[in-house]
């Protein structure tokens, strides 16, 4: 029977089992999908465990994303560009590890903003941490011709753009207003406005009338910012989408079949998110 992970520390409140317990239902698999807790002292004894077949690969998460990175034998473009791995397994005696971060990003806003790529396209994205850098990297695989990195410590948005290149300006800020004038797309991948945490500094307001405002935080669903942006009558989408979509390519790594992220699936994750105990 296929088995598969997440591993993470801590991890109890992954939503990833779900996901995948989903799918290999939906698809009638008999294999597993478990979480393990791996404390970083224990990570490389992990991928021993995975590098002997325990497990036909799984996903990787907080704090292990980079670790994983330096630990495998080859990575795809993703991983190579954004120096973390959330996905790996087997081929041979290769240890394999992926990043599908930036396709679940890109993929989540053609789902549900198609077109969102298209024409003269300006970014802001609000953070410099390592959701960014998967961000970043699907902006610039998606060819934006202006990507603007805003981060509350401006070196940190200062590194990530000279790593990325040319289309890329890092600020502080207190410049976000100015920035706003002109962008096509508003990205916040800062934990600002989870679970009702400290709201960003950042008014939409000053966003012009056709912008795209989207938000990875999806704990809640919509997020302080997502609301004043409706509230503005400008399009929107939630990072539901994100997580959703970031676990397709894993399990068709692992499992065999590509699965499909469906109405029914969202909508049970949606109710875990509302739940009382959601985290
Ligand atoms: P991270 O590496 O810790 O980076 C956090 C970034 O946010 C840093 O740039 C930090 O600024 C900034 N920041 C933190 N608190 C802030 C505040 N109150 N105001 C302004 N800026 C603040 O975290 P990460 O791994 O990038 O994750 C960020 C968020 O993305 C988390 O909420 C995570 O759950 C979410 N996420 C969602 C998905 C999805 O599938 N939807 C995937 C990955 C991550 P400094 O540099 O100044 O510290």
């Amino acid at each position: 029977m296929p088995k598969a992970f997440v591993c993470g520390h801590p991890i109890a409140h992954s939503r990833s089992p779900s996901i995948h317990g989903y799918w290999l239902a939906r698809h009638a698999i008999s294999g597993s999908y478990t979480t393990i807790d791996v404390p970083p002292a224990e990570f490389g004894a992990f991928l021993l465990r995975v590098r002997s077949g325990d497990f036909v690969g799984g996903n990787i998460t907080i704090p292990h994303k980079e670790a994983a990175f330096a630990a495998v034998d080859r990575c795809d473009a993703a991983a190579q560009a954004i120096g973390a791995v959330n996905t790996v397994w087997r081929e041979g005696s290769m240890l394999w590890g992926a990043n599908t971060d930036a396709y679940g990003f890109a993929a989540n806003l053609d789902d549900r903003a198609p077109g969102w790529d298209l024409g003269r396209r300006i970014a802001v994205v609000l953070g410099a941490g390592g959701a960014a850098r998967a961000v970043l990297h699907a902006l610039r695989e998606r060819g934006f011709d202006e990507i603007r990195i805003v981060n509350r410590t401006p070196e940190r948005a200062a590194a990530l753009a000279a790593h990325f290149g040319p289309r890329f300006s890092a600020h502080d800020m207190e410049a976000t207003d100015r920035l706003l004038s002109d962008a096509t797309l508003l990205v916040n991948t800062t934990p600002a406005g989870m679970h009702g945490s400290q709201e960003l500094p950042v008014d939409v307001a000053h966003l012009p009338g056709g912008a795209l405002v989207t938000d990875i935080v999806y704990v809640p669903l919509e997020t302080p910012l997502l609301a004043a942006a409706r509230k503005r009558r400008l399009a929107t989408v939630d990072g539901l989408g994100m997580l959703l979509h970031q676990a397709v390519p894993g399990f068709e790594r692992w499992f065999g079949v590509r699965p499909d992220v469906t109405p029914e699936l969202r909508a049970r994750i949606e109710a875990d998110i509302a739940a009382p105990q959601a985290a």
